[in-house]
C-alpha cells in the first residue's frame, strides 16, 4: 500500500524491560505472559496516520544481550527514531541507560544527532523503583522525550509511539 514516509524505528535496552512486549502490544494490541526473549533482530511493520499523512514504520527489537552487539552498525543504520527502554522495577536498567545512549551516539545517524530519541519507562503496572520525576529530569537533560508505559496493562505505549512519529515529522 502507498505510503508517504517510511520510518525506521529503533527499540533498545536491556533484555527484559520489555521491548517486545511493546511492540506487541503496539502492533497487535496483545500481550504474552511467557513472551520468549528475542533471538537476534526482529522487526514490526505498521502503518499509522499522522499529520495528515500516512506512515509506514519498521519498528526493530533487538535483545540487550552483549552476545547481539556485532549487530550494532547495520541495526542503527538508517534509523530515525529510537527508544531506550528501561524497567521502572529495576534501577539496574535505568542506569544502564548511559551506556546505551552512548552506543546510539556511536552508530546512530549524525553521531545520534539526527534521530529523536524518546526514553520509555515500562511497567508502570508494578512497584515503581526509579522515580518518574528522576527519569524525566534525566531525558530533558539530554533533550529526550519521555513517556511511562505498562505493555501489560496497555498504558501510554500508543502515546509513545505517536509521541516519536510526530517529532520525525516535525524535523524537515
Ligand atoms: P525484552 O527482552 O526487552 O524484549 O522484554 P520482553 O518483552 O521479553 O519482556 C520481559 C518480561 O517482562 C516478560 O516476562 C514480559 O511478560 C514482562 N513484561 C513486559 N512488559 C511488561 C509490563 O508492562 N508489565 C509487566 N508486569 N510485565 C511486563
Amino acid at each position: 500500500m502507498a505510503y508517504d514516509h517510511l520510518l525506521k524505528v529503533l527499540l533498545i535496552g536491556d533484555a527484559g524491560v520489555g521491548k517486545s512486549s511493546l511492540l506487541l502490544r503496539y502492533t497487535e494490541d496483545k500481550f504474552d505472559e511467557a513472551l520468549g526473549s528475542t533471538i537476534g533482530v526482529d522487526f514490526k511493520v505498521k502503518t499509522v496516520e499522522a499529520d495528515g499523512k500516512r506512515v509506514k514504520l519498521t519498528l526493530w527489537d533487538t535483545a540487550g544481550q552483549e552476545r547481539f552487539r556485532t549487530l550494532t552498525s547495520s541495526y542503527y543504520r538508517g534509523a530515525q527514531g529510537v527508544v531506550l527502554v528501561y524497567d521502572v522495577t529495576r534501577r539496574a536498567t535505568f542506569d544502564d541507560l548511559q551506556r546505551w545512549l552512548e552506543e546510539v551516539d556511536a552508530y546512530a545517524p549524525g553521531g545520534g544527532e539526527e534521530v529523536v530519541k524518546l526514553l520509555v519507562g515500562n511497567k508502570i503496572d508494578r512497584d515503581v523503583v526509579v522515580p518518574r520525576t528522576e527519569a524525566a529530569a534525566w531525558a530533558r537533560r539530554r533533550g529526550m522525550l519521555f513517556v511511562e508505559t505498562s505493555a501489560k496493562a496497555a498504558v501510554g505505549v500508543t502515546q509513545a509511539f505517536c509521541e516519536v512519529v510526530n517529532k520525525i515529522l516535525e524535523n524537515p
